[in-house]
């Protein structure tokens, strides 16, 4: 089946908007991605609509709770609504990655974790009382992921290289903070290429608002393709 390497970041208040976005998208080039802001606002129906369309979803709403809720509600994200993709927190710790994961052992769906924030900085670290550096401990909470049995984790793109060689090539790296050579950085302040992810180990790359605030949404996501 076609894989698309792009998933295209629904970030909208408005389920219209969002609508309006993936008429003009094709399902054959990307999947997309609902987050907790079109989540809250739409609630579950958005999802089945994007589906309607034939659409495959990631659902970004990033649980974080003891084992028992995660696992719930993981299975209901991939059961009731079979969802494409859905993550986690690595954070919330082996017990918890390991009901999530057994939660959907049953379904399709691919299970991804969150490492560290990556608006997280040495500062924000050290005032949680971390040790470690920023890296570190991206590269720790991957390797508990990864030893979970999770299909993989979102990481910058500058994580991807090392990520890749310390998990091995089976394992899924997810990607935002994607801009094209042109774009507006918007608040992304670590950058990367599509091209350049790719080639640094990336599995699937998450686009928002290059893609969304395009004059021609379908054309920039064609040229993208064609520059991967
Ligand atoms: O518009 P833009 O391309 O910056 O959108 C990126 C998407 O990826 C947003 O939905 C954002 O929440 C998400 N994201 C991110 N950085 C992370 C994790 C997720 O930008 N570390």
């Amino acid at each position: 089946m076609n894989d698309p390497r792009i998933i295209v970041a629904l970030d909208y208040s408005n389920p219209q908007d969002a609508l309006d976005l993936s008429i003009k998208l094709d399902p054959g080039l990307c999947r997309l991605k609902v987050g907790k802001e079109l989540f809250t606002a739409a609630g579950p129906v958005i999802v089945e609509k994007l589906q309607n369309q034939g659409f495959q979803i990631f659902l970004d709403l990033k649980y974080h709770d003891i084992p028992n809720t995660v696992a719930s509600a993981c299975k209901v994200a991939a059961q009731s609504l079979g969802v494409w993709m859905l993550n986690v927190h690595a954070m919330g710790g082996r017990k918890m990655l390991m009901a999530a994961r057994e939660a959907i052992s049953q379904s399709q769906t691919k299970l991804i974790a969150v490492t560290l924030l990556t608006s997280m900085d040495q500062h924000d670290v050290t005032e949680l009382g971390w040790k470690h550096t920023p890296q570190q401990i991206v590269s720790s909470l991957a390797q508990l992921t990864y030893e979970c049995g999770l299909d993989g984790v979102v990481c910058s793109a500058q994580e991807a290289r090392l990520l890749r060689t310390q998990l091995g090539a089976d394992f899924c790296l997810v990607t935002p903070g994607i801009r094209l050579q042109s774009d507006n950085t918007n608040d992304q302040k670590r950058i990367t290429t599509p091209r350049q992810a790719i080639s640094d180990g990336a599995s699937y790359l998450v686009i928002g608002r290059p893609i969304t605030q395009a004059r021609d949404p379908l054309a920039t996501l064609q040229l993208i393709l064609q520059n991967i």
